[in-house]
């Protein structure tokens, strides 16, 4: 997936800006607090966030700072006497708040990432505030008239058509931020804006604390059953973290909890940690969910019904490709019908073979991925472990390097120099054919409590190209896989290796980016197309003339045999 900060996405799409590090006006630093890293130029190389001077506490002045400086670039542009032009107008606000994009997009990328209780707590405090800033901004009818001006009159100045984009997404946006509603009603919208963005925060913060508050501690050899090496090694180094001197420790980590799904005979304990993973935010206790969700739910329906439209997705899907919620539903009801009975046939051949096993009682959900495996193993005589060390970490990512050399003549160099937001994280420096710099890509591959569940992609840096000055990118991509222990390599599975190329298909959207205006720029597009280029690529993580070239075995080098492939196609 590519990350989104739902809330500000609107915003920050309307308010995005030049990420240009030398260009910053010369009053810059006399408003801001010298010793703050994120807010002096930053002349590392390419740019880079200098991460070793950065900590968790500089976020929340920096916030400060720059959304002082970014009420003035605004007021500068409203205040400006001359006629409003698409370029003293929509350009100039385009290119306001480069101080507060470069803050946000850091922060938001760190938190995600490699979060602590500073960056909880900052995060906490600013969402609200943020949420405000950019509501002020969008429903500030003196702006808004100077865009409307430009925006009647678009017919008479010389645009071109990426210009007109802009125009139009700027216009656009301002309608939909509410510019037009009376103040009444403009300032309910402010106070339901503010009350989401401090919801959305409280929900992922209740989820990580519960993710990481569960343990299944077993002492009963028996109860791993066949785990593969590396799972069980890491359950063990788990267990001594947690303070025990013996035993496994199971977490809802992915890399954790599957292996204990798919492998555990235990039925009484897979139902544990299923429960475990299915029910947080569910418990009852203080990171309990389900009032917020409620109150979230209420809160999108009033805001929808402010800005006139019956319900939150028609008001969402309004500004995507799918448009409607007829057209989602269409979509949806034809693929409903044919997957359901799919997945009936695939639980009652489940359930046989639960039956088989002698246990006569309802098939479980907790029951899927221990008989999902079981069967593969019987009936195609394939184990899906039997493909992971063809699939070490690193040699995926060469994979797909190697990929996005083929087709577009990227090459990658590592930069062991440049320190990331953690110490496990890799950074190379992407160049084209010529050898010209194209961007930055920041790998971090492990699951850590720190990190929030999934895989995702963030544009530290956008692309853009204003007046000649071309900006180049810097992004990211996160995973949650397994870390190495201290016998055994990160070893991934096929569905992870997947995972490695479809991220890196995001990437690849933000670093061959090459537009004017950073917030029209990479993945900046509506929600509905960002996954196309992804899925583009993870489909060439599996074609058989890549696998020969970076699916090889960590210890031998031997080649993923042709004939694994074959049975692991069936056993699908
Ligand atoms: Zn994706």
């Amino acid at each position: 997936m590519k990350l989104y900060l739902t809330t500000f996405i609107l915003i920050f799409t309307l308010i995005s800006c030049q990420n240009n590090e030398n260009k910053s006006k010369k009053n810059d630093t006399a408003m801001t607090d010298q010793n703050n890293p994120l807010l002096k130029d930053w002349n590392t190389p390419f740019g880079t966030p200098p991460f070793e001077e950065i900590s968790s506490k500089d976020y929340l002045p920096a916030f400060k700072t720059a959304m002082k400086q970014h009420n003035q670039e605004i007021g500068n542009i409203t205040n400006n006497p001359e006629a409003p032009t698409f370029k003293n107008t929509i350009v100039a606000l385009e290119k306001s708040g480069h101080l507060l994009k470069r803050v946000s997009n850091l922060f938001f990328a760190v938190e995600s990432a490699n979060t602590d209780k500073t960056l909880q707590e900052t995060s906490k405090k600013i969402k609200p505030e943020l949420a405000a800033h950019y509501d002020q901004i969008s429903m500030n009818k003196k702006l808004f008239d100077r865009v409307n001006e430009v925006y009647k009159n678009k017919d008479k100045e010389s645009l071109d058509s990426e210009d007109q984009r802009l125009l139009e997404e700027t216009y656009k946006n301002f309608i939909r931020s509410g510019v037009n509603l009376p103040a009444d009603k403009q300032k309910r919208l402010k106070e339901i804006n503010k009350k989401l963005a401090a919801l959305s925060q409280q929900f992922n913060d209740n989820l990580l604390a519960e993710t990481n508050d569960f343990e299944l501690y077993i002492t009963n050899k028996a109860d791993l059953g066949e785990m593969p090496q590396q799972a069980v090694d890491a359950a063990a180094e788990e267990a001594v973290k947690r303070g025990h001197k013996t035993g496994w420790s199971f977490t809802l980590q992915r890399p954790s909890i599957y292996p204990f799904l798919d492998y555990s005979p235990n039925r009484a304990l897979r139902e544990k940690i299923f429960q475990g993973y299915a029910n947080r935010g569910n418990n009852n206790n203080e990171h309990d969910n389900k009032q917020i969700i409620e109150q979230m739910v209420q809160l999108r329906a009033e805001k929808a019904h402010l800005l006139g439209h019956d319900n939150f997705a028609e008001y969402v899907l309004e500004d995507n490709m799918a448009e409607n919620p007829e057209n989602v539903y269409n979509l949806l009801n034809q693929i409903w019908k044919p997957a359901l009975e799919t997945a009936k046939y695939d639980r009652n051949t489940l359930a046989e073979a639960m039956k088989a096993d002698g246990i006569n009682e309802p098939f479980r959900a907790s029951d899927w991925r221990y008989y999902v495996r079981k069967i593969r193993a019987q009936k195609y005589d394939f184990d899906q472990s039997a493909t992971k060390p063809y699939f070490e970490v690193n040699a995926v990512r060469d994979g797909a390097f190697l990929l996005a050399h083929k087709l577009f003549g990227l090459n990658f160099k590592p930069l062991p120099e440049l320190k990331g937001w953690h110490k496990d994280q890799q950074v190379f420096e992407v160049t084209d054919t010529t050898g010209k710099h194209v961007g930055v890509i920041y790998m971090d591959f492990f699951a850590r409590p720190s990190k929030r569940g999934g895989a995702w992609m963030n544009e530290i840096r956008e692309q853009s190209n204003i007046d000649g000055h071309f900006v180049t990118p810097i992004v990211t991509n996160n995973f949650n896989f397994p870390a190495p222990t201290k016998s055994m390599p990160s070893l991934l599975s096929f569905s992870q290796a997947q995972t490695v190329f479809h991220e890196f298909g995001h990437g690849l959207h933000g670093l061959l980016s090459n537009v004017k205006y950073g917030s029209l720029s990479g993945t900046n597009v509506p929600r509905d197309f960002v996954e196309f280029p992804s899925q583009v690529m993870e489909n060439w993580m599996s074609d058989p003339e890549m696998l020969k070239l970076y699916a090889k075995h960590y210890k031998t080098g031997e080649v993923l045999p042709a004939s694994l492939v074959e049975k692991m196609n069936k056993a699908n």
